[in-house]
């Protein structure tokens, strides 16, 4: 398909990975291989010429695990405190990583809003710019330690989409446990035929997103199709595959047909606001 081929040319990429992505199923601990591919095909792209933006999960999963919590808490100041202990172990590892091959890795943390308050949005923008035009890769999630109404609706799919609409990337890459978008949930429905490419993110889509269970982490599949209407709304190619193995980054910046491909529709008049689930007196009037 020549869509497909023409990611070779995008420049600027946002990636996501999810929690299940970035840790062993059995143990809930960092799936340490996988990290290390993972940020050498980042660094890899970065190598190619392209301003790469990971959007990471994982810290509530991480700080559970450092603080030997055996459930995932329930009590929001726990999970504010698992997501403090787990940020920054997340990105001693990270950092440590990109360094190996000599990489500058940033962090920035999110709230929703960050993007409600005018200046605070303009001051992010401004902050992934100047990082990309300094050559770093900047790590981004929810700042999960200070917001209650990020951990009850914040999911890192929307972020993503978010974020790639906040930088106008050309891309978003969502790695999850899934190989892409499906008619119906493959878990339950042998008869579920794989999606191999989206036109346009219309009615039937979110319908179909209400039906499947295919959650994992916070983000299910209608967080996935909600995060795509959002990027291909704001100009961005997005693609949903899976993560288990890191390489498929390189692969599907190749071209080759894998995951599910969402084409680009920009909105004439695209405002981010508009998108986000916020007291309707900050919407646009
Ligand atoms: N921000 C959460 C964390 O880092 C993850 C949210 C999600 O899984 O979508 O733990």
């Amino acid at each position: 398909m020549i869509l497909r081929k023409t990611l070779k040319d995008k420049k600027r990429i946002v990636v996501k990975v999810g929690t299940s992505s970035l840790t062993h199923p059995d143990t809930g601990l960092m799936d340490l291989i996988k990290m290390e591919k993972l940020v050498r095909e980042l660094t890899d792209l970065h190598n190619r010429g392209k301003e790469v933006i990971l959007v990471s999960s994982g810290a509530i999963a991480v700080g559970r695990k450092a603080l030997g919590m055996k459930e995932r808490p329930a009590e929001l100041a726990v999970k504010q405190a698992c997501a403090s202990v787990g940020q920054a172990r997340l990105m001693m590892i990270y950092q440590k990583l990109f360094m190996e091959y000599n990489q500058i890795a940033s962090q920035i943390l999110m709230t929703k809003n960050t993007l409600v308050n005018e200046i605070n949005r303009k001051n992010a923008e401004n902050t992934f710019e100047t990082l990309l035009s300094l050559g770093a890769i900047p790590i981004v999630n929810e700042n999960d330690t200070v917001s209650t109404y990020e951990i009850q609706f914040g999911d890192n799919d929307t972020l993503s989409a978010i974020v790639t609409a906040l930088v106008q990337a050309d891309a978003l890459i969502l790695l999850s446990d899934i190989d892409g978008l499906f008619t119906d949930d493959p878990n339950r429905n042998p008869e579920a035929k794989f999606i191999e490419y989206v036109d346009r993110v219309d009615a039937r889509f979110e319908q179909m997103a209400k039906g499947s269970s295919s959650d994992v982490g916070t983000g299910g599949m209608s967080t996935k199709i909600n995060a795509a209407k959002l990027a291909t709304s704001a100009g961005a190619d997005m693609i949903i595959a899976n993560g288990a193995d890191m390489g498929i980054i390189h692969r599907i910046m190749d071209g080759e047909r894998i995951g599910t491909m969402f084409r680009a529709n920009r909105t004439e008049d695209f405002y981010l606001i508009d998108y986000l689930d916020v007291p309707a007196d900050k919407k646009r009037g």
